[in-house]
């Protein structure tokens, strides 16, 4: 069996590729001037879907995800570093300010059992390994250093530039803002900077050998990629809105360095709205995985909602969802503890329809059948086998709140009364106990009982 995903480069389905009997897994960190969003936190869970599945396949995966703390230029007209101009808002040093964030993100995502990369490479630490790279790209004729003192990346000189987003050179028009931060000196206007030399900055800038200065943003991920993953990488993760320019720029970098087609697979994870409108700070509607703990769910509620949407459509999230899916999450615990633990049971059609492009929401719906086969041998195997991808924590024992007296009362009472076939006075019982806030089933094997 093996795994296929939508490759944004060919339009189509492909086959996860791997070197030998390893897949290496690169996927676009976190910038670390403010918490991540549950946004940010969708695609960083499509990475650990995407490894959980291939290793549940027996396949050994190497996942790499950088930090990046230096470089990314915000949006605005001001064009200012991300990290810096929080630094100025919190008035203290920036890396204070990454490390904090850094530190947070961390615990998200462990909140949302995704598990640990191999290795998290700060760009503020792999500064001479960005140096580097840049030279080579100069040695060989794909940069240049302008009259600014700013190294460019010369669009034109690679000719396969366009691939992945379609934006090839011809249709890109002057005065798009292809890349935020200059004009500068560049020679052809979807040029875009390397190197970017200090000017008046005083803060996070590095000598080089063309002046004081620091990296951009896209050459960080090509560097890190190309050096953590032995020069090349067979997927390559990342939310949509990283397919231009960031995916296109690094892609002609890493492929003017290595001579060849660096990425096998370019997989990226569509946006999350929220109640009905895009996650932004101007919107109003950012959601944080800390407000959601703080509103009395389990994380991992989060983390059921993405999987009842396929990660490449787009998904509306809605506080009555993330109440649902707390709920269905308590429901499958409470199940599989009542069913009885048993042997994990290696159900090949669950990895089948996770192994078609991730198609969770039909594994959900698998599941959903399988929870209502009464006849089914062993349901929570099936639901435990299926939790080493889902990530849900199924064998956790959900506290339950212990019955008061009259409750003990009345449910023994009613057994009595149906094991004598009284039926007027067990439905009696039954309406005095839902009073009492619990809900009573029946079935062959007796009744049952949960908390309204
Ligand atoms: P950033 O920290 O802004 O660099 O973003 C980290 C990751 O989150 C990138 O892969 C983005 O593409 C992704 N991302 C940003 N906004 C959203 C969103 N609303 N839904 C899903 N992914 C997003
Ligand atoms: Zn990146």
């Amino acid at each position: 069996m093996s795994l296929t995903l939508y490759d944004t480069a060919t339009r189509a389905l492909a086959k996860v590729s791997s070197t030998k009997d390893l897949t290496t897994i690169y996927c676009c960190g976190p910038t670390v001037y403010r918490d991540a969003h549950v946004g940010n936190l969708r695609t960083f869970l499509l990475s650990d879907l995407v490894r959980r599945t291939l290793e549940l396949s027996g396949i050994k995966v190497k996942l790499i995800q950088n930090i990046t703390d230096v470089g990314h230029m915000s949006e605005d007209l001001e064009s200012e570093d991300k990290m810096l101009a929080q630094a100025k808002s919190e008035k203290t040093d920036p890396f204070a300010v990454a490390r904090k964030y850094e530190a947070r993100f961390h615990a998200d995502l462990h909140n949302l059992n995704i598990r640990p990369a191999d290795a998290y490479p700060r760009a503020s630490e792999s500064i001479d390994l960005m140096q580097t790279m840049i030279q080579e790209l100069i040695e060989k004729g794909f940069a240049y250093v302008g009259d600014d003192k700013t190294v460019y990346f010369s669009a034109e000189s690679f000719p396969g530039y366009g691939a992945i987003s379609g934006n090839r050179l011809d249709a890109l028009k002057p005065g798009h803002r292809y890349e935020y931060t200059e004009d500068g000196a560049k020679r052809f206007h979807a040029d875009w900077a390397l190197w970017k030399n200090a000017g008046e900055r005083r803060e996070m800038i590095w000598n080089s050998p063309w002046g004081a200065g620091f990296p951009g943003w896209h050459i960080e991920c090509s560097a890190m990629s190309l050096d953590l993953l032995g020069g090349h990488i067979n997927l390559h993760i990342g939310g949509i809105d990283l397919r231009f320019p960031h995916h296109e720029n690094e892609r002609a970098q890493s492929n003017a360095i290595t001579g060849n087609e660096s990425v096998d697979l370019w997989l990226h994870g569509e946006h999350l709205l929220f109640e009905g409108r895009k996650m932004s700070k101007s919107s109003g509607n950012v959601v944080l995985l800390t407000d959601v703990i703080n509103r009395g769910f389990d994380p991992l509620a989060i983390r059921l909602c993405f999987l009842e949407n396929r990660y490449r459509s787009q998904m509306d999230l809605t506080w009555a969802a993330i109440e649902a899916a707390d709920a269905t999450i308590k429901r499958w615990r409470k199940k599989i503890a009542i069913w009885g633990i048993n042997e994990i049971d290696s159900s090949t059609e669950f990895l089948k329809i996770i192994e078609n492009d991730l198609d969770t929401p039909r594994a959900l719906q698998f599941l959903r059948n399988v929870e209502k086969d009464e006849s089914h041998a062993n349901r929570s195997g099936v639901f435990l086998f299926a939790d080493q991808i889902l990530g849900l924590d199924l064998a956790r024992r959900e506290e339950v709140k212990p019955l008061n007296q009259l409750q003990e009362a009345l449910l023994a009472k009613r057994e009595i009364a149906r094991n004598e076939k009284r039926w007027e006075e067990s439905d009696d019982l039954r309406q005095q106990l839902e009073a009492t806030g619990l809900e009573i089933k029946d079935s062959s094997s007796g009744q049952t009982w949960d908390w309204l």
